[in-house]
């Protein structure tokens, strides 16, 4: 996060503006620097208050039938199936692709036939780019609109990154332990400007140009205090990132063989954590790092359906899901690690598994 020296010259501009929230000039400032950022216009972009709540307004700003089935992986954080479910829609879980992390499409196109589905929901494992014009594809076919929850990858959509947004809505997470913090915050990110101002719509209250409530909505505006850290953020974006690539860098020397990483990474872009799939169970590996001070997270369990708040959501089988909640470590992943802290839990992890 941006240090307070970085974040004062902005809060000076609000003192002077006296525009303390509700789209004032740090917001419209943050929209255009983050949609230059990603190469798309300012009025394609929606911040709001965190990408959980960007997930359900993208979700209701398509209009889906309430109480359809979204078909959605299960791998995934909790966060996915509350998005959808705030929407009032049913999770659906699907099994992913051993390699791509990700459902397979020609299964998900087969489902998305039966005549209460209502909404596909796509998720970029851990930043990882997808294949958007391939989605893009499936939403064209099957009529039903591809939400792709990007929650982490906010580099990997960067202008000429390996992601680039197509004609499905994608929601990036702007939350503090993701690559690009703002404290809370998130960005509905859309080709259509029309649909990127429904998004805005709805999370204030329905008003638009009036102070008449035209949907059902809320409030899910951003403070100019949250854009302020934004800007500042944004000023010393170039610095931060070359951190993250160099503690990327040097896990990609030091991790033994045998673990996996999540697709494509390192290859053009990063992320803020690093989960890896060990070639069997990984409590031995778990349990050898915490033995040796080094603690470890499973940022998404066992997968969304194994939650009790979505134990009792339709299903199909998920023997990947299944063995990848099983075998997965988050490693300690931050910017001022050290390669000598980096090569020890390489060393602890090869030990262990
Ligand atoms: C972080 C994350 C979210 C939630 O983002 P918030 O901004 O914290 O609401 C949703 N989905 C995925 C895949 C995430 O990684």
């Amino acid at each position: 996060m941006p240090t307070t020296d970085r974040i004062a010259p902005y809060l000076r501009q609000i003192d002077e503006n006296r525009w303390y929230t509700n789209q004032g000039p740090l917001c419209n400032a943050l929209q255009q620097r983050l949609g230059a950022f990603w190469g798309l216009d300012a009025m394609q972009v929606a911040l709001v208050t965190n990408a959980t709540t960007g997930l359900t307004l993208a979700l209701q700003a398509h209009n889906i039938r309430p109480g359809t089935r979204c078909l959605m992986p299960s791998w995934t954080f909790t966060a996915s199936a509350a998005a959808v479910m705030g929407a009032n829609l049913v999770p659906h879980f699907v099994d992913v692709c051993p390699t791509t992390w990700v459902p397979d499409p020609t299964q998900i196109e087969q489902l998305a036939q039966a005549e209460d589905v209502g909404a596909i929901f796509i998720v970029a494992p851990f930043g990882a780019p997808l294949d958007l014009a391939l989605w893009d594809g499936v939403a064209e076919r099957t009529g039903r609109p591809v939400i792709i929850d990007a929650a982490a990858a906010f580099d990997t959509l960067r202008h000429n990154g390996p992601m680039r947004p197509g004609r499905s809505t994608v929601v990036v997470s702007l939350h503090a332990t993701k690559i690009f913090g703002i404290g809370e915050g998130g960005a509905v990110l859309t080709h259509d400007p029309a649909l990127a101002e429904h998004v805005r719509t709805l999370a204030r209250f329905g008003f638009c140009g009036s102070r008449s409530s035209l949907f059902p909505s809320m409030n899910a505006k951003i403070s100019e205090y949250t854009a302020a850290v934004g800007l500042a953020g944004l000023d010393c974006w170039d610095e931060t990132r070359a951190r993250w690539q160099h503690i990327t860098d040097l896990y990609q020397q030091a991790l033994p063989a045998s673990m996996m990483l999540p697709p494509d990474f390192g290859n053009g872009w990063v992320s803020a954590t690093l989960t890896v799939i060990t070639p069997t169970d990984a409590q031995d590996a778990i349990q050898h790092l915490a033995a040796h001070g080094v603690q470890t997270v499973s940022w998404w369990g066992t997968g969304c359906h194994t939650q009790p708040a979505y134990a009792n959501c339709p299903s199909e089988p998920l023997p990947v899901t299944r063995t990848y909640g099983q075998r997965s470590i988050g490693l300690p992943f931050w910017q001022d690690l050290t390669a000598g802290q980096i090569t020890r839990v390489c060393a602890l992890l090869n030990e262990g598994s």
